[in-house]
Order: C-alpha cells, then sequence, then structure tokens
C-alpha cells in the first residue's frame, strides 16, 4: 500500500475513506485557504512547469534533490493517485456533493476551459466544496466563463468519466492539504501538469494505483488498442509474438488498457501481489 494508506487511511485504501472527503477536515481555515488561492492563480503553476523544464538543465544530483523537495512539499498540499474506474464508482457511491469544474491544467496548457475535473465532497448539507468552488465564480482563473459549473449526480459523474476512458483519459484523486481529498481529475500526459510532472519531469506528484494490469497471452489478439490508450508506455508489442506484453515497472494501474480491450485480455491484479511492482509507487 502507498504510504497514504498507511499515514492516511488506517491501513485501508485512503481514498476510500469517507472522513477524508468530509467537510470536518474543510473546516480547516488553512485548507479553505489553500483551496482558493489555488484556483485563483493559475499562472503559479505556469511557473512551476516552466521550473520544471529549467531543471532539465540541472546537472543529475541537484535535479533529483530539487525534485524530492518538490515531492514532499506537494505530499503535504496537494497529491494524487491513479484510480481504476471501479474505484471510482465507489468513491462515487459514498460522496454527496459532485460539481464539473473547468480543468485548471487545460486552461494552461491549451487555453481552454474543459471541464474533465469534478469537485466531490461528503457533508451533512450537501457538501461545502461545490460551494467553496462555486464561490470563486468571478476570481476563478483570470476571469473565465463559470457556467460549467455544474452539479451532476453521482452516476451522472460517473457516465462521464467512463466516456473518456476510449481517449486515455487515466482517472486521478487530489488532495487539498492530505488527507482531504476534495477533486477526482481525469488526465493524460499531453494535458495535465502532474503527469507531465510526474511522468516526463519525473518530479512525482502523484502515485501509482494500487493495482498493477497483466495481459493473458492466451487471449490477446495482438490488435495493439491497449497500446493506443496507455499514458505511462507501459505496453510493448512483441513483433515475434504478435501479442502485447505489460511493463510492471512502468505500469500505473490505471486499467484505461483493459477498458478498450476487446478480448477482455486484461486485469488489473492487487499491486502488493506483483513483486516487480510492489514497491513502486
Ligand atoms: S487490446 Fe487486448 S487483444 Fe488488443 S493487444 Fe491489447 S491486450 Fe491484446
Ligand atoms: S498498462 Fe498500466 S498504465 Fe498503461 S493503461 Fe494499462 S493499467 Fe494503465
Amino acid at each position: 500500500m502507498c504510504e497514504y494508506c498507511l499515514k492516511h487511511g488506517d491501513g485501508k485504501r485512503w481514498y476510500l475513506q469517507a472522513k477524508n472527503y468530509s467537510d470536518d477536515l474543510l473546516s480547516d481555515l488553512r485548507r479553505r485557504h489553500f483551496i482558493e488561492h489555488f484556483f485563483s492563480h493559475p499562472e503559479e503553476l505556469t511557473r512551476d512547469l516552466e521550473r520544471m523544464s529549467q531543471m532539465q538543465r540541472l546537472p543529475g544530483m541537484v535535479q533529483r534533490a530539487v525534485s524530492g523537495l518538490v515531492t514532499r512539499r506537494m505530499k503535504r498540499v496537494h497529491f494524487g493517485q491513479v484510480v481504476p474506474a471501479e474505484e471510482i464508482e465507489q468513491i462515487l457511491g459514498f460522496v454527496n456533493s459532485v460539481v464539473r469544474v473547468p480543468c485548471i491544467c487545460r486552461h494552461i496548457t491549451l487555453g481552454r476551459e474543459e471541464g474533465y475535473c469534478y469537485g466531490v465532497s461528503l457533508a451533512p448539507n450537501g457538501g461545502k466544496f461545490a460551494e467553496i468552488l462555486q464561490a470563486l465564480d468571478d476570481s476563478f482563473i483570470t476571469g473565465p466563463d463559470t457556467s460549467d459549473f455544474e452539479t451532476l449526480t453521482p452516476h451522472e459523474a460517473l457516465e462521464a468519466m467512463q466516456a473518456y476512458e476510449p481517449d486515455g483519459l487515466c482517472h486521478t484523486v487530489w488532495t487539498f492539504h492530505a488527507p482531504f481529498i476534495g477533486g477526482i481529475c481525469n488526465c493524460d500526459r499531453t494535458d495535465c501538469l502532474a503527469m507531465l510532472a510526474t511522468v516526463q519531469h519525473d518530479v512525482k506528484v502523484m502515485f501509482r494505483a494500487e493495482w498493477v494490469a497483466e495481459v493473458d497471452p492466451e487471449a490477446c489478439t495482438g490488435c495493439r488498442s491497449c497500446m493506443r490508450v496507455c499514458q505511462f508506455g507501459a505496453i510493448g508489442f512483441s513483433a515475434a509474438d504478435q501479442k502485447v506484453r505489460i511493463d510492471p515497472l512502468r505500469c500505473y494501474g490505471c486499467g484505461i488498457c483493459r477498458s478498450v480491450c476487446p478480448q477482455d485480455a486484461i486485469t488489473l491484479k492487487d499491486r502488493r501481489e506483483v513483486p516487480a511492482a510492489a514497491q513502486l509507487w
């Protein structure tokens, strides 16, 4: 299990613990201020991205030191984890407020408001996190049209997120000051800053899933549909076998490859049962 499970999940999956979505945690003023600041100052994320590109020019030892510092800070304030669809369904089964918001990463990378992110919360009154997001209307980013902030039922949100899977979008949960979880995002490595940071710049800001994908070679027909959607370059094609293989060292366990396999040849295994990947986060 990842260190968050041990620290914030009582040894179970931390993102399936309802208390981590609760209004009690959100009532912390420092946390609320962080959320408001995060959504109101996207230019800070742009600067972070520029810094990460500049880091590539530093000597390797310095890069590793800086990257470690960034990861430690992000684990405190805003860290994510890849989560497969069935666990997204479990999360949506207990939160009672879901609001779709424009993705701050796509705002920066594409200059457009794309509603790929979902604010979720759990509160007796229906969820304060949604209220905070909606209260940001005038200050969110540089004044985009925020009419896209829609309230969805959990079922509608699940259907929308499942519909992203053929395009390879990988589901992730996000803290706003750990352990409060305020959002579910749907990411690809082209547009998402967190994925770019983690995969491309080796600055870890999200954990791998608690799962690893495996292919049944008997069932695989080598169609390569799975390769097209994997954001992590974890799937290779064997010309000799005319089948794919999944590298457990690269697999983040998102399960998106599984959802597009016409042969149902891919399954997710508990990371702890895959020796090569058990300690990889
Ligand atoms: S999508 Fe399924 S059948 Fe096609 S290559 Fe991947 S594992 Fe094999
Ligand atoms: S191989 Fe792993 S990382 Fe790639 S899509 Fe499948 S589950 Fe996700």
